[in-house]
């Protein structure tokens, strides 16, 4: 991602110097809130100014609404996520919460992992000395940062993890942020609230954020491609549909767009605000997905299936999934990313290989029904979830600073410690959603109309 965008430079100071040139709404504007975006974030935001009862105009880019959270049933039949797929923490998650009402079915997810060494099951010791290698792992990257110089979170993994090196560094790297670890700060990993306890939703995790948004109205395909943030008292929005003023606006785009072309600010976006946008680049992780029924593979419902890998040549295998034949297995990292820059095939030639080292040469026919997402490849988002580069752990604060008194940012990267998360979207969303309200005059600071907090535990609480 480049850190400062021509284009919108160019445009924002033409913009400044001959400042007819912006098209301005100088009379009452269309909503209160304007949201760009319908993922975790958007959809929270719009849901929390619905009910302070203000107007809100919340606009996708995509043909459907729920981002990175996003669930297809045509292409298996059966609920399939594109993107996140684990709720995180559903003791303190604000869409278990918000659950129960609609009628979607939350269950605990294993807490088991599968192992597999070359093509055979890893034996009970391995698991164990895999298992206890990751919680050493956890404890170092939580403790270790405390109180020293940001540095890449690679240097403090356990020098004795032998035989388990490749795989925590897979796991704990490409397969929970999308990038190695060589290339994440250490701080921003100690800083992430342990992600514990998971919990999987029937209908998807994209199910639950669809149905969250059910009683929202969402302009879909309806890309913002101009922000005006300077002129007059509000914001001004360009999309295919007509201008949109509204007196306050949260955008939600991933962090990597905002470094993009995709839109384009007048004034352009402040370097403070690029710079940590850039340092907030998204990782990358991709999927292959398969039916495969009658279990061939011979492991549980929702097992969870890693290999004692020799490199970064590895992924992530989520088998029958909630009792169905699907399969996703995810690759990222470096590797998964130039991997999938050459295309799908690609990305399918590589996880059949690998399932035919893990479960023999015939596993490889479980792709003839299979379906890659390549979020790296999606325009409205290019990547994963937001990693922070060495010494850019202040970068999430600078993004939570509103524009002007009337742009806030919000989403996934604009969360300190539940980053890279649904949760961390949604709260983000929220939070924007009751400082723009705040602003306007409908919400007042020790309202009583504000959700409930819940406490959450952060790494080194105890
Ligand atoms: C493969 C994968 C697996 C993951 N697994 C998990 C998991 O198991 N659990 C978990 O908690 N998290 C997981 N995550 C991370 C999680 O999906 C994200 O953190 C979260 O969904 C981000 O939500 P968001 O609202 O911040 O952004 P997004 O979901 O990206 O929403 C932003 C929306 O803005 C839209 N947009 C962009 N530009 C414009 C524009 N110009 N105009 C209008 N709209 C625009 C986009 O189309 C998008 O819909 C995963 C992510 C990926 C990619």
């Amino acid at each position: 991602m480049s850190p400062l965008n021509r284009r919108s430079f160019l445009a924002g100071s033409a913009a400044l110097v001959a400042a007819p040139a912006v098209r301005v709404k100088a009379a009452t504007a269309d909503v209160d809130v304007a949201i760009i975006g319908a993922g975790a974030a958007g959809i929270a935001a719009a849901r929390r100014v619905a009910a302070a009862k203000r107007s809100y105009r919340l606009i996708e880019a995509g043909p459907r609404v729920g981002g990175r959270c996003a669930v297809d049933t045509k292409i298996f039949g059966v609920p399939f996520d594109l993107g996140a797929h684990w709720i995180h923490n559903p003791d303190s998650n604000p869409l278990v919460a918000a659950a129960p009402k609609t009628g979607l079915d939350i269950y605990g997810a294993p807490r088991a992992q599968s192992l597999r060494v070359g093509p055979r099951r890893g034996r009970d010791s391995e698991l164990e000395a895999f298992l206890a290698a990751q919680v050493r792992t956890q404890r170092a990257l939580a403790d270790s940062a405390k109180g020293k110089a940001d540095v890449p979170a690679q240097r403090l993994l356990p020098k004795d993890l032998l035989d388990w090196q490749a795989t925590i560094e897979f796991m704990f790297g490409p397969y929970a942020f999308g990038k190695d670890l060589n290339a994440v700060s250490a701080y921003d990993v100690a800083r992430a609230v342990p992600r514990d306890g998971d919990a999987f939703c029937r209908q998807g995790y994209g199910g639950l954020l669809t149905r969250l948004a059910s009683d929202l109205s969402v302009q879909l395909s309806n890309p913002a491609s101009m922000i005006s943030w300077s002129h007059g008292s509000g914001v001004t929005i360009e999309t295919p549909r007509g201008d949109l003023y509204a007196r306050a606006a949260i955008l939600t785009g991933s962090t990597n767009v905002l470094g993009s072309d995709k839109i384009e600010f007048i004034p352009p976006l402040p370097k403070r605000q690029l710079d940590a946008a850039a340092k907030l680049s998204l990782g990358s992780v991709n999927r292959v997905a398969f039916d495969l029924p009658g279990n061939p593979f011979g492991l549980q419902q929702d097992d969870s299936v890693f290999e004692q890998a020799a490199g970064t040549r590895t992924a992530a295998l989520l088998a029958n999934i909630g009792g169905t034949g699907l399969h996703m297995v995810d690759v990222g990292g470096n590797f998964g990313r130039e991997l999938a820059a050459k295309g799908d095939a690609a990305l399918t030639d590589f996880v059949g290989e690998w399932l035919s080292g893990l479960f023999g040469s015939s596993a490889r026919n479980a792709l003839k029904r299979s379906h890659v997402v390549r979020w790296d490849a999606d325009p409205f988002v290019q990547g994963a979830m937001s990693a922070a580069a060495v010494g850019a752990s202040d970068a999430r604060k600078i993004l939570m600073e509103p524009l002007g008194g009337r742009l806030w940012f919000a989403g996934e990267a604009v969360h300190e410690t539940q980053w890279a998360t649904v949760n961390g979207a949604w709260e983000s969303g929220n939070r924007a959603a009751e400082a723009a309200l705040r602003k306007l005059g409908a919400l007042k600071e020790d309202a009583g109309d504000k959700p409930a907090r819940r406490k959450t535990r952060r790494r080194g609480d105890d």
